[in-house]
């Protein structure tokens, strides 16, 4: 696997490879929230299966959004208990 990102790196011309990361990072948001267009979904899906980084910051963008909106929607904690949940986390640190 490492070989494979290895080549496509020192193949790729590095100024053009972070201009496309540069992009792909500002499709992010578009993708993220379903509002790019499908040319812009597909040079995106398209880069992220080269590339690593934006593919490990698409995952991330992904939970956290997921995690972010299930949160609103589902839980809805006593004061009382998130400020023991709070203490309980500075114990164990
Ligand atoms: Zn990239």
């Amino acid at each position: 696997m490492e070989t494979k990102y290895t080549e496509v790196y020192q193949n790729a011309p590095v100024a053009s490879k972070e201009a496309e990361c540069e992009k792909v990072s500002m499709l992010l948001d578009l993708v993220i929230d379903g509002e790019a267009t499908s040319e812009d979904q597909q040079y995106f899906n398209h880069h992220i299966e080269d590339c690593v980084s934006c593919f490990e910051s698409h995952q991330k963008q992904k939970l956290l959004k997921g995690l972010v909106c299930g949160h609103l929607k589902r839980v809805i904690v006593p004061e009382s208990l998130a400020h023991l949940i709070k203490a309980k986390i500075q114990e164990t640190l």
